[in-house]
C-alpha cells in the first residue's frame, strides 16, 4: 500500500475561504486580539501569519506588542480591558509568555468566551466533558484532516501519542467526542510500538524526529503526524517516517504541510465561532 498524501495546505485554504464567505454574510466584523510579549523571533513569524490570515479571512485583527519586560500586572490590565472590549471577540495570547509571567495566570484571566486558544482551564473543562465550543486550534486540524482521510471514527481504534496539554491531551477528547476508542501513549507507556501496531488512527505528537517508523503502523491505518522538528541540516521533519509509515498506512500528513497550515485556519474559524456565539447572547440578554 502507498498512502495518500492528506494535503493540510489544501485542506487550509478551502477552511480559509470558507471563513471568508461566512464572514462575508455577517453585519459586522469579528474582531481578533493577538498579544505578543517578548522578541521570540518564532512567536514573532507566528503572529504574523495569524494576523495577516485573519485580515484575508475579513476579520478585524489588531496585534498588541509588549516588550519583553513588560510586568504581568500590566498584561493582566491589558486582558481584562480586550475582555470588556464589545468589539473584540478573540483574544489570543502567543505562548511562550517570558519566564518571569506566568502564562497560567494570564491564561485564566481571559473571558473564556473569547478564549480562541481554548487554553482557558473552563474550555478544557468543557472540551473533557465533551460540550467545548472553543477547543484548541492545532487539535482541530487534527480532526478536519481525520475527516478529509474519509476514516471512520466511531468505534476506531485511536492512538494519541503524547499527552501535552496543547495537543496530546485535547486530540484525545475529541477523539473520544468522536465516539473513537481512545488511548494516551507518552514516555511511560509499555509496549510503545505494540500501542501503535493496534490503532486504525494514529495521532503523533511527541516532538522526536522521525521516532515512528513503518513498523509501528498497521496496514491501512490514518496517521496524522503532529510534529515540527528541525534537523541540524536545516531539514524540518515531523514526528513519523513518512516514506516507511506511507508503505503501510491509508492516509498521512506531510511535514511541512500537514497539520501546520491548519492550526491558523481553526483560529480564524474559532474567531467566527466565538463571535457568533457571543453577539447572540448579547441580543438575548
Ligand atoms: P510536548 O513536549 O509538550 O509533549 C510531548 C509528549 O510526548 C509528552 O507527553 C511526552 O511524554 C511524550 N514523549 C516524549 N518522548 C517520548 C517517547 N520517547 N516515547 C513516548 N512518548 C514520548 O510537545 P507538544 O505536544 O507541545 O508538541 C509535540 C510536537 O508537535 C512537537 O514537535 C511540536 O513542535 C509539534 N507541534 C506542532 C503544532 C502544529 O501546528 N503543527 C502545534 C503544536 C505542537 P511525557 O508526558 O511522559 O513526558
Amino acid at each position: 500500500m502507498t498512502a495518500r498524501l492528506l494535503d493540510g495546505k489544501a485542506l487550509a485554504a478551502d477552511l480559509r475561504a470558507e471563513v471568508a464567505v461566512r464572514v462575508a454574510t455577517l453585519t459586522y466584523r469579528p474582531g481578533l486580539a493577538v498579544v505578543l510579549v517578548g522578541d521570540d523571533p518564532a512567536s514573532a513569524v507566528y503572529v504574523r501569519s495569524k494576523d495577516r490570515a485573519a485580515q484575508q479571512a475579513g476579520l478585524s485583527a489588531q496585534t498588541i506588542r509588549l516588550p519583553a519586560g513588560t510586568p504581568q500586572a500590566e498584561l493582566l490590565a491589558l486582558v481584562a480591558r480586550l475582555n470588556a472590549d464589545a468589539a473584540v471577540d478573540g483574544i489570543l495570547v502567543q505562548l511562550p509568555l517570558p519566564a518571569h509571567i506566568d502564562s497560567r495566570t494570564v491564561l485564566e484571566a481571559l473571558d473564556p468566551a473569547k478564549d480562541v486558544d481554548g487554553f482557558h482551564p473552563v474550555n478544557v473543562g468543557l472540551l473533557a466533558e465533551g460540550t467545548a465550543l472553543l477547543a484548541p486550534c492545532t487539535p482541530r486540524g487534527v480532526m478536519k484532516l481525520l475527516a478529509a482521510s474519509g476514516v471512520a471514527l466511531s468505534g476506531a481504534r485511536a492512538l494519541v501519542l503524547g499527552r501535552s496539554s496543547i495537543v496530546g491531551r485535547p486530540v484525545a477528547n475529541l477523539l473520544l467526542a468522536a465516539n473513537a476508542t481512545v488511548t494516551i501513549a507518552h514516555s511511560r507507556t509499555r509496549d510503545l510500538v505494540a500501542e501503535c501496531r493496534r490503532a486504525d488512527v494514529l495521532v503523533a505528537a511527541v516532538g522526536r524526529p522521525e521516532m515512528v517508523t513503518g513498523d509501528w503502523i498497521a496496514d491501512g491505518a490514518v496517521v496524522i503526524d503532529v510534529g515540527i522538528n528541525r534537523l541540524p541540516d536545516g531539514r524540518l521533519v515531523g514526528d513519523c517516517d513518512t516514506e516507511s509509515c506511507a508503505v503501510r498506512a491509508a492516509s498521512i500528513t506531510p511535514v511541512p504541510g500537514g497539520v501546520g497550515p491548519m492550526t491558523i485556519a481553526c483560529l480564524l474559524e474559532n474567531t467566527v465561532m466565538a463571535a457568533e456565539e457571543r453577539r447572540k447572547e448579547a441580543v438575548l440578554s
